[in-house]
């Protein structure tokens, strides 16, 4: 029996800031991690001098990794990670807010008809940036360098008070989903295809509106996003924090606060902190032997956490080019969002896709490669290369390069059950390649050295998330966890004693800066 006085669960980010908290507090901490490695959905690999993101792709800073590192003293670079946004043959590098303009004009340029439309569109953009800046202190004197006396800093805080509750409100009338929005400013459905179709089914839209900030918040780790969480593996341990590889927690003893893991070793704890799949935390706890107070609230928890579903998922093809870095340069930055044509998915992923999977039992391999070329034809791409934010992530003259869509888990489960999963994965390799190699990268196609994928299934293995989700729940239907940020310090609560949860499954909308900040609340609740 091993005994300790915090455990973490899980090594991703959310695990890992939790424990890093916590162990310079001087903490007595295990952080338990069912791979050989941690990093979880954010983790760099090599294969054969190529380096390669597998899961996010950079780091949004978001006002709280480049203060992780000053903090922590973590000894790593960080890199510029410049954003374009590409129609077609339109591409714009994204440069500070002034380019939300110039994105306006290409967007004109593409749907002539709709002038108005894409006025509407940015100014609802600009007036999100403006509230985004009021949230995150850019605006707040209280985060000022110099602070000034009380006195005279009141009557700036009172004013600032105003606009934040002012902010708070709009926020609140904005967690409507982005496509419902949109209706109202748009009629145009390639247009509201082209602004949305690479966000998650549903999205709020304050969240989607705002990611225009964000693409100019993404910052990329010499070394890869990988190297990053190797630097919080190194601090954890060096300030005392022990870390347990390969192992897999697959039964929680709520009452006698005991954890087992698949191979019968038992581990004892005074407080928890849960960052994996909260299904499979609910599923694995007994409630035997909970206080009456505990045992209802865990048994409605459990019950809302079962009956919902992940977001979806993302498809990643991995692929090794003869092309020096150059020839990508001159298209694009390292890190591109990338739609091949005006025309949007339209129906493709929503009812045409419901309709294959209701009828999938007299579905043939050809109705399935006929949908999914157009899914690849009107989708929009996240297109990411290493080697031009970081010198260092290829040989010389060659190029990595990773190619991704937002695609659904249930299909891929089901492909699977028909035994035609890897001969589908090499159609989605080779449709991914075709559409970019006679778009954005010119013949690509002829010079490719290898390549290899990454399905939702993938995912689902190997971080044990539930719908392979990347960033926690679906935003289709009622979310059981906290979604309001003036609650979000509550949303690490679980109904089990002395129990915790942080990351990407309990609050929503999630992503990295979520599962850092969920992370953080839950340390100090440990304490
Ligand atoms: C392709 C891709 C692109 C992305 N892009 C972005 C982006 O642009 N912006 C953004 O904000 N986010 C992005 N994300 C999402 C972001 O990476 C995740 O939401 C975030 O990393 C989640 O961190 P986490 O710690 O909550 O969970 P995870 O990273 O899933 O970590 C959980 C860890 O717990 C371990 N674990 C699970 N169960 C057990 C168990 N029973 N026992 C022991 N260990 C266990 C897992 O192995 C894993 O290491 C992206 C993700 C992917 C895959």
């Amino acid at each position: 029996m091993i005994q300790k006085d915090i455990i973490v669960v899980g090594g991703g980010i959310a695990g890992l800031t939790a424990a890093l908290s916590l162990v310079h507090k001087g903490k007595d901490v295990l952080l338990i991690e069912k791979n050989e490695n941690c990093g979880g959905l954010m983790n760099s690999f090599e294969r054969d001098g190529f380096r390669f993101e597998a899961g996010a792709r950079a780091l949004v800073n978001a006002g709280l990794v480049k203060p992780l590192i000053k903090e922590f003293a973590l000894d790593i670079e960080i890199l510029p990670n410049p954003i374009t946004l590409g129609i077609e043959d339109r591409l714009l590098k994204i440069d500070g807010e002034q380019s939300l303009y110039l994105y306006a004009d290409v967007l004109k340029d593409l749907y002539p008809e709709s002038k108005d439309e894409v006025d509407r569109i940015i100014q609802a953009i600009h007036e999100i940036i403006e509230d985004m800046k009021v949230l995150y202190g850019v605006d707040n004197p209280l985060f000022a360098k110099k602070k000034k006396n009380a006195l005279t800093m009141a009557p700036s805080v009172v004013a600032w008070m105003l606009k934040y509750i002012r902010t708070m409100y709009r926020i609140v009338k904005m967690d409507i989903p982005f496509e419902d929005s949109l209706d109202v400013l748009d009629t145009n459905q390639s247009l509201k295809d082209i602004i949305g179709q690479h966000f998650f089914r549903k999205t709020p839209v304050f969240f989607a509106l705002s990611y225009f900030a964000l693409y100019n918040d993404y910052i990329y780790p010499k070394g890869g996003v990988g190297a990053f969480m190797q630097k919080l593996v190194e601090a954890v341990g060096a300030r005392g924090g022990e870390i347990r590889y390969k192992t897999e927690i697959v039964c929680v003893d709520a009452r006698n606060k005991m954890l087992k893991d698949s191979v019968g070793n038992e581990y004892r704890y005074n407080k928890m902190i849960w960052t994996g799949d909260l299904k499979a935390l609910y599923t694995m706890t007994s409630d035997e032997g909970l206080a009456k107070q505990s045992l209802g609230k865990f048994r409605a928890r459990k019950q809302a956490i079962l009956a919902h579903k992940g977001a979806e998922s993302v498809f990643s093809v991995f692929l090794a080019a003869d092309l020096p870095p150059e020839f990508f340069h001159e298209k694009a930055s390292g890190h591109v969002f990338y739609t091949p044509n005006r025309r949007g998915l339209k129906t493709v992923h929503t009812t045409e896709l419901q309709a294959l999977l209701q009828r999938w039992d007299t579905v043939q391999k050809e109705d399935l490669y006929l949908w999914l070329e157009r899914f690849c034809h009107y989708n929009t791409f996240e297109i990411s290369i290493p080697v031009l934010r970081d010198p260092d992530a290829a040989p010389p003259g060659k190029t990595g390069i990773i190619i991704s869509n937002l695609f659904d888990y249930e299909l891929t489960r089901r492909i699977r059950a028909r035994g035609w999963y890897e001969e589908f994965k090499k159609r989605v390799e080779k449709l991914f390649i075709m559409t970019v190699s006679s778009s954005i990268y010119p013949n690509l196609k002829d010079k490719v050295l290898f390549s290899f994928s990454a399905s939702p299934w993938s995912i689902y293995e190997r971080v044990g998330s539930s719908e392979g989700s990347i960033v926690g729940w679906s935003f289709e239907g009622k979310i059981p966890v906290v979604t309001s940020m003036f609650k979000m310090g509550s949303s690490v609560k679980t109904a089990l004693p002395d129990v915790y949860a942080a990351g990407k499954w309990v609050y929503s909308p999630a992503g990295g800066p979520t599962a850092i900040m969920t992370g953080r609340i839950a340390a100090k609740q440990c304490k």
